[in-house]
């Protein structure tokens, strides 16, 4: 008989529903559901007193605010959050796994990185600006360089306006100006922009030229400057210009055979459900893990949906320093919320919870699943370029929109988002690959999502076999060989430069 419900942990009272159950149905071993399970939801596999733990991923995703009957459904007003983990005295070192499994190709075909560090996996010539306020002249731009220009230079993929809400009418002196500008200021380096650096100012604005560039890098040939120009038909000539002379440069780019250790990716979920952490994060972790003991580098974020399992990634931290950079991290992000008069539990969205996800303990345990069990060899604030090669937490927000800006900034060249509810998410200046956690998410969008874990979910495949085929993907999109569906239908969010500082 084909399975109804997943048990994940020796340890858990409850189960995940894989379909709607009916009542009356024998749901798993001898548990009968008393009402009908929604598709996702969890089922009491046994008696739960008040005030005892519901227990999922073997750990507790809270406490039961009434009894609970086993076959009862369990939904988020039954539990009661618990407190999140403690961040001083974080053990780390305890769960070191060098055991990993062995990728099949050790090399991909990417585009040599003239600053040295990552390389690319797209050729693509960005414009960076210092301002919003230079976005309505550079999009005109960009249309007519993408009609009379781009075409000329076939080696050359897309041109990518790096706009963005930031650069003036901010505290730029605020201390945590240092996150937006630290992100557009890294964007500038990213692999997949070939070392070409073409820089669009206003002229009076806060983020002043030299926020944005080295100043090595400040000179006509790389910045145009608005104020400067004789109105609108001299700024689109000299933005013309300027990027022609990139994209020359850009078109003489050659995809090499190199080793996976040039390859930096990024790992993000959205719109989770229950079965994210069943299927689609831990066949993410897998490939991750993959990737991982071939030299390449790996990086996952989103602090709050990691934060109620922080001690898990603490000991998987190679030395003392990543511990307490950690810990750092999660400090600052509690503050951040404590400033808005919130907490870790705003997080869980009206879809995550109609997906069976309770509250952000069960969410973040699904999302701790995506890293794998690699040691975690470096902590990044956000937007921070990292040191290290291996898996490496970037902490940045959850929220999809600024986490994939932030994970750019830290050079990934490759994003892979894993989503239950379904989302058509999608970055201009790196591929990214969707996967899927239930089947029934890839029959509702057969053309958006790349890779269905869902099998993984129901036990027609295993979570290894569902890895080693997201592997082999990215190892063909990175290379050129393969685009995701959103690459293929442009499918570009904005740029959300994640901005914790004043607007004034
Ligand atoms: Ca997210």
């Amino acid at each position: 008989m084909a399975r109804l419900c997943v048990k994940l942990n020796d340890k858990d009272n409850v189960a995940v529903a894989l379909n709607e159950i009916q009542p009356g149905t024998l749901a798993i071993d001898d548990v009968v559901a008393n009402e009908v399970i929604p598709q996702a939801h969890k089922i009491a596999l046994a008696d739960i007193p008040a005030g005892k733990p519901v227990i999922r991923y073997g750990v507790v995703l809270g406490y039961a605010m009434e009894p609970i009957k086993k076959g009862d459904w369990i939904n988020e007003f039954m539990v009661e959050l618990p407190e999140p983990p403690g961040l001083d005295d974080m053990e780390y070192g305890k769960n070191i796994v060098t055991d990993l499994p062995k990728a099949p190709v050790t090399t991909f075909e990417g585009y040599r990185n003239p600053n040295g560090g990552y390389a690319g996996t797209r050729n693509i010539l960005a414009i960076h600006t210092t301002v919003q306020c230079v976005t309505g002249v550079l999009n005109v731009a960009v249309k007519k360089m993408k009609e009379e220009l781009l075409p000329k230079y076939p080696n050359v993929d897309d041109i990518v306006p790096i706009n963005h809400a930031y650069g003036c009418g901010v505290a730029i002196n605020a201390s945590e100006a240092k996150i937006p500008i630290r992100a557009l200021h890294n964007l500038v380096k990213h692999p997949n922009f070939g070392g070409q650096i073409m820089a669009v100012s206003l002229g009076c604005e806060k983020m002043t030229i030299d926020k944005l560039l080295d100043e090595k890098d400040i000179n006509d040939d790389n910045v145009i400057v608005l104020q400067e120009k004789k109105g609108f038909d001299a700024m689109i000539d000299a933005l013309m210009e300027m990027a022609e002379k990139k994209l020359k440069v850009l078109n003489e780019r050659k995809r090499e055979t190199l080793p996976l250790s040039d390859l930096c990716i990024g790992m993000q979920c959205g719109g989770s459900d229950a079965f994210s952490g069943v299927s689609a994060n831990p066949s993410a972790g897998y490939a991750s893990d993959m990737l991982v003991s071939a030299g390449a580098t790996v990086m996952f974020s989103e602090v709050t949906e990691v934060r109620d399992g922080v001690h898990f990634i603490a000991e998987r931290c190679v030395n003392a320093e990543v511990r307490d950079k950690l810990a750092a991290e999660m400090k600052w992000y509690d503050n951040y919320l404590l400033n808005g008069e919130v907490d870790r539990s705003a997080n869980p969205t009206p879809g995550n919870k109609k997906g069976g996800l309770c509250n952000i303990v069960e969410k973040a345990m699904g999302s701790i699943a995506k890293s794998g069990s690699a040691p975690i060899v470096e902590v990044l604030s956000p937007a921070e370029i990292p040191t290290k090669k291996g898996l490496i937490y970037a902490a940045t927000p959850a929220s999809d929109i600024v986490c994939g800006p932030c994970q750019l900034a830290s050079g990934i060249t490759l994003q892979v988002f894993m989503t239950g509810r379904g989302t058509p998410y999608g970055l201009a200046a790196a591929p990214v690959i969707k996967v899927c956690s239930r089947n029934d998410m890839k029959n509702q969008w057969p053309d958006l999502i790349d890779i269905n874990a869902g099998p993984a979910a129901t036990g027609e495949k295993t979570v290894q076999e569902v890895g080693t085929e997201l592997f082999n993907k990215i190892i063909a999109v990175a290379s050129g060989k393969d685009q995701s569906f959103a690459e293929k239908y442009k499918l570009y969010n904005d740029l959300c430069i994640f901005n914790p500082a004043p607007i004034t």
